[in-house]
C-alpha cells in the first residue's frame, strides 16, 4: 500500500480522455513523488500506437452496455445454473452462441464430468422452547440427506471455529453444533476467507466430535433474510454430516435462545439428490494471435452458479466482463500479436471441476501460456491490479500500472491469486495477475437469492471492461514474458 497516496494522486491528473499532448508525448515516467525515491523504479515502455489504442479501447469500453446485455441475457435465457445441471449444459450451449456470434474463432466445448449434488428441499425449525417456528436456511453443498422426517437434536453454539475446534468430544456429541461465527465486509473482500473455513470445516470437526450434524451463520455480510449457499470441503475431509447455513436474523434468534438458558432443539429436514457423475464442459473461443499464435493470454470465468439467485454478480458479471473486453480487441483494425483464450468454466461453485479439467487437458501446453487472470469477484469497480510476475518483469507490472490509472485502478503488490480456475494453470508455473474487483457490498449478494441483474451497476461494469481491455491488448499485443529467464 506504500504507492496508495501518490496513485491516487496520478488517478487524478490523468483526466480522461487522455489530452491530446498525452497521446503525442512518449509515454511518461512513473508517478512523480513529491519526494522522489533514490532510484525511480524501471518502467518498460509502451509504444506511442500501443498508448493510443488503449485510449480508444478504454474510451469506447466505458460508453458500451455490452457487457450489462450479456449478462441479460444470460439471466433472461438461462437464470441459474447448478454445475452439472440441465440448466449448466442450456448454459454452455448459450455460452458457445454467444461467442460465435461476438466473432470469436475455435468456439468449442470441452466435456468433463463431475459428482453431483443438487438439494431439492432444505428446511430447518426451531422446535423449541416455545412455538415451533421457520427459519431461512440453504443446505450447504454436498450435504447428505437427513433421516426421513427430519433430523431433531439440541444445539450447542461455538462463537467461531476454532472453539468448535477446542471443544471436548463430550459437549457436541449428539447435537447439532451451530457455529454463530459473524463475517466482517472488507474491499479486498478479505472477510471471506475467515468465514469461508467454518463452512468448509464445520462438518468434518463436528462429525469427528460425533455431533449429528452442522448449522452455520450464513456465510455473508448483510442484514438481510438469506441464507448464503456455498460448498463444503467435507467429500474431501471424508465427512458425511448434514450441514445448512441459518439467515443473519435467525442465527440471532438461535444465539438469545441459547443465551438464555434454556435447551434450544432446532429440526433440520434436507434431501439431496446426489449422484457420482454428472456432465458438464468448459467452453472455450479465442482471438487467433497475428504473430505469435500458440502464446496464449488465458482469460477466465465460470458459468455455473447456485441456484437460489439468477447467478448474475456469481459469475455472470465475469463471463460478460471477459467477453465484452475481449470483443473490443477483437473489433480493432489488427489483431494482437498473442492468441487470446477465453475460459468460460462449466463448474466453479462446487469444487473448481472446470479449471480442474483444463489444467488436465491443457498442462502439455503451460508453457505457452503467458499470462492468465479470472473476473469472479462481482461486478464492483476494478480497484487494485495485482501480478504473481518473476522479479525482471516487474517493469512490465509498473507498465500495466501505469496504463490501468486513468480509470482509478491502484497499484498493488505482487502476490496475486489468479482465481480459481486458472489455479491448476498457475500451478503448472504460468503467471497470473489480479485485476481486484471492490468487494464491500460483494457478500450482501453472493450466493444469496438476491443475486440478480439489480445487484449490478452498469458503470461499474463499463469500468470493469475497459480495465480488462486495457490489460489484455497490452499482455496480447507484446513479447513481454512474466517469467523468470532461463539459468544461463
Ligand atoms: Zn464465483
Amino acid at each position: 500500500m506504500r504507492n496508495f497516496a501518490l496513485a491516487l494522486l496520478g488517478a487524478a491528473a490523468f483526466a480522461f480522455p487522455a489530452s491530446a499532448q498525452q497521446q503525442q508525448q512518449p509515454v511518461p515516467g512513473f508517478v512523480q513523488a513529491s519526494n522522489p525515491p533514490a532510484t525511480q523504479p524501471q518502467v518498460a515502455p509502451i509504444s506511442v500506437a500501443q498508448q493510443r489504442t488503449v485510449e480508444r479501447l478504454q474510451a469506447a469500453a466505458l460508453e458500451s452496455d455490452h457487457a450489462y446485455e450479456i449478462v441479460e441475457s444470460l439471466v433472461t435465457e438461462v437464470g441459474a445454473r447448478l454445475a452439472g445441471s440441465e440448466a449448466e449444459a442450456r448454459a454452455r450451449d448459450w455460452a458457445a452462441a454467444m461467442l460465435r456470434a461476438n466473432g470469436f474463432t475455435n468456439v468449442r466445448i470441452e466435456p468433463f464430468t463431475l459428482p453431483y449434488w443438487d438439494a431439492t428441499r432444505e428446511e430447518a425449525r426451531i422446535v423449541s422452547p416455545g412455538i415451533e417456528r421457520p427459519m431461512v436456511a440453504a443446505a450447504l453443498g454436498g450435504s447428505p440427506s437427513t433421516p426421513e422426517g427430519g433430523l431433531t437434536a439440541q444445539i450447542v453454539r461455538f462463537a467461531d471455529m476454532a472453539a468448535l475446534e477446542a471443544a471436548p468430544n463430550s459437549a457436541v456429541a449428539g447435537r447439532i453444533v451451530f457455529i454463530d461465527e459473524h463475517m466482517s465486509a472488507a474491499q479486498d473482500g478479505s472477510g471471506y476467507g475467515v468465514a469461508v473455513r467454518k463452512r468448509g470445516l464445520c462438518a468434518p470437526v463436528a462429525q469427528a466430535k460425533g455431533a449429528a450434524a452442522c448449522l452455520i451463520r450464513a456465510v455473508g455480510t448483510d442484514t438481510h433474510r438469506f441464507a448464503h449457499q456455498g460448498g463444503s470441503s467435507r467429500q474431501a475431509q471424508g465427512a458425511s454430516l448434514p450441514a445448512m447455513s441459518v439467515s443473519p436474523a435467525d442465527a440471532d434468534v438461535l444465539a438469545n435462545l441459547v443465551a438464555s438458558g434454556r435447551a434450544v432443539r432446532v429440526r433440520l429436514d434436507i434431501r439431496a439428490d446426489i449422484r457420482e457423475t454428472a456432465q458438464s464442459g468448459n467452453v472455450i473461443a479465442e482471438i487467433r494471435g497475428r504473430e505469435r499464435p500458440d502464446e496464449i493470454v488465458l482469460l477466465a470465468a465460470h458459468l455455473d452458479s447456485w441456484d437460489m439467485g439468477q447467478g448474475a454478480v456469481d459469475d455472470g458479471a465475469g463471463v460478460a466482463i471477459i467477453t465484452a473486453a475481449a470483443r473490443l480487441i477483437r473489433e480493432m483494425p489488427r489483431r494482437p500479436r498473442r492468441t487470446i483464450r477465453i475460459l468460460l468454466a462449466g463448474a466453479e461453485e462446487n469444487g473448481v471441476h472446470g479449471g480442474a479439467a483444463y489444467g488436465r487437458a491443457h498442462a502439455n501446453e503451460a508453457a505457452n501460456h503467458v499470462v492468465a487472470l479470472e473476473s469472479d469477484f462481482g461486478a464492483g469497480r476494478v480497484w487494485r491490479f495485482d501480478t504473481q510476475f518473476a522479479e525482471p518483469a516487474l517493469p512490465y507490472a509498473r507498465a500495466f500500472q501505469r496504463a490501468l490509472l486513468p480509470l482509478g485502478v491502484l497499484p498493488g503488490p505482487n502476490q496475486a491469486d489468479g482465481g480459481a480456475d486458472v489455479s491448476a494453470m498457475r500451478a503448472l508455473g504460468v503467471p497470473v495477475v489480479d485485476l481486484s474487483q471492490d468487494g464491500t457490498n460483494y457478500f450482501d449478494y453472493h450466493h444469496t437469492p438476491n443475486d440478480t441483474l439489480y445487484a449490478i451497476d452498469r458503470g461499474d461494469l463499463r469500468q470493469n471492461v475497459a480495465a480488462w481491455a486495457t490489460f489484455v491488448y497490452l499482455a496480447a499485443d507484446s513479447d513481454w514474458s512474466f517469467r523468470a529467464p532461463p539459468a544461463p
